[in-house]
Order: structure tokens, then C-alpha cells, then sequence
């Protein structure tokens, strides 16, 4: 499972940039700060690696490999 905490996300792009399978996606959804946040589009295809947990510098994603 894949959490995403939009609020604390500042829009970066890394997690949609990196995720090796592309699970994650720009979107149009703006946060209350004002920055887009990522969308999860092939939650299917997330085999759990947590690199986007571990470079997101907002700790705003979590991967729940349970
Ligand atoms: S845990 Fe790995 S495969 Fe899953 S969304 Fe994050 S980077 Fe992609
Ligand atoms: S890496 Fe974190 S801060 Fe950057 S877009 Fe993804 S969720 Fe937002």
C-alpha cells in the first residue's frame, strides 16, 4: 500500500521521476501550499522497493509492505 501524505509533499517530482515501474504520476491536484501533488496510477505494479519513500526529502510517501 502506498500512502501519500499530500499535504507535506512540496511538489518535487522525484518519487514520479524514479520509481523504477512509473506507480506514481504528476497530476492537477494542488495541496493547500500550492504544489502539485503526485497521484498513484499502477499501484499493482509496485513491487515495494521504497525508493520513493526513502528519496522523497518531505517524508510525505510510505510504502506499507504488508
Ligand atoms: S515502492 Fe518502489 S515500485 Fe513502489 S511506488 Fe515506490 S518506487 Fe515505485
Ligand atoms: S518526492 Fe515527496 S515531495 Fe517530491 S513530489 Fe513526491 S511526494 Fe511530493
Amino acid at each position: 500500500m502506498i500512502f501519500i501524505d499530500e499535504e507535506l509533499c512540496k511538489g518535487c517530482r522525484i518519487c514520479t521521476e524514479f520509481c523504477p515501474v512509473g506507480v506514481l504520476e504528476d497530476s492537477t491536484t494542488i495541496n493547500r501550499r500550492g504544489y502539485y501533488v503526485p497521484r498513484v496510477v499502477k499501484e499493482h505494479d509496485c513491487h515495494g522497493c521504497r525508493l520513493c519513500e526513502l528519496l522523497c526529502p518531505e517524508f510525505a510517501i510510505t510504502i506499507d509492505n504488508e
